[in-house]
């Protein structure tokens, strides 16, 4: 089932496989962890865009990379050792990426912004699929788009939650480079395929 969902995206034309670990604790959901990761590698070449939601994430840095994980991001409530945790994922081979929830505030992750290769902007509060865009994060996104600019940092910015048709050009403006989809893909009205296209016309890239 996962291994065909994967197959499908590719088929669709993503660009990343974005892969939510929850651990029952950080999020009320559970997902999956690295093992699970490592039997759906095969399905696809595409890289694996890791979201670890789950407290003291530098616990599974190893594991995940063996598991085939391409980019690992962290959530800056989830670690007391953020900056370390960051080079420690860079040691092991993947792209560094830190997570920030909506309620957070983006001081908390100014320090390390020059140390990511990707901010992932939490739109919804994470945890379950199917929510609604809270749409006071655009002006998050813009400020945090300003920020990576004027450090001339070249680290992705991407947007995580509430993501379909009708917010996806609004964030793209605000200054995103990667949408995360779900619910928007995977439906019953359209196939993977076209719900892709559809996203992607909105802002015409
Ligand atoms: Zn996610």
């Amino acid at each position: 089932m996962l291994g065909k969902q994967v197959h499908e995206a590719e088929e669709g034309g993503a660009d990343y496989i974005h892969i939510d670990i929850m651990d029952g604790q950080f999020v009320p959901a559970l997902t999956f962890g690295p093992a699970i990761v490592k039997s759906i590698r095969s399905y696809t070449s595409i890289p694996f865009d890791i979201h670890m939601m789950v407290y003291r994430p530098e616990r599974y840095i190893s594991e995940l990379a063996d598991a085939g994980a391409d980019m690992l991001s962290i959530h800056v409530e989830s670690t007391v050792h953020l900056h370390r945790t960051i080079n420690q994922i860079k040691e092991a081979g993947m792209k560094a990426g830190v997570a920030i929830n909506p309620s957070t505030p983006i001081s908390t992750i100014e320090e390390v912004l020059k140390d990511v290769n990707l901010v992932l902007i939490m739109t919804v509060n994470p945890g379950y699929g199917g929510q609604s865009f809270i749409t006071n994060m655009v002006s998050k996104i813009q400020r945090i788009r300003t920020l990576l600019d004027t450090i001339g940092s070249d680290s992705e910015l991407e947007v995580d939650g509430g993501i379909n048709t009708t917010t996806a050009k609004e964030v793209v403006k605000a200054g995103a480079d990667v949408l995360v989809a779900g619910s928007a893909i995977y439906n019953n009205t359209n196939s993977v395929k076209e719900s892709i296209s559809s996203i992607r016309k909105t802002y015409n890239r």
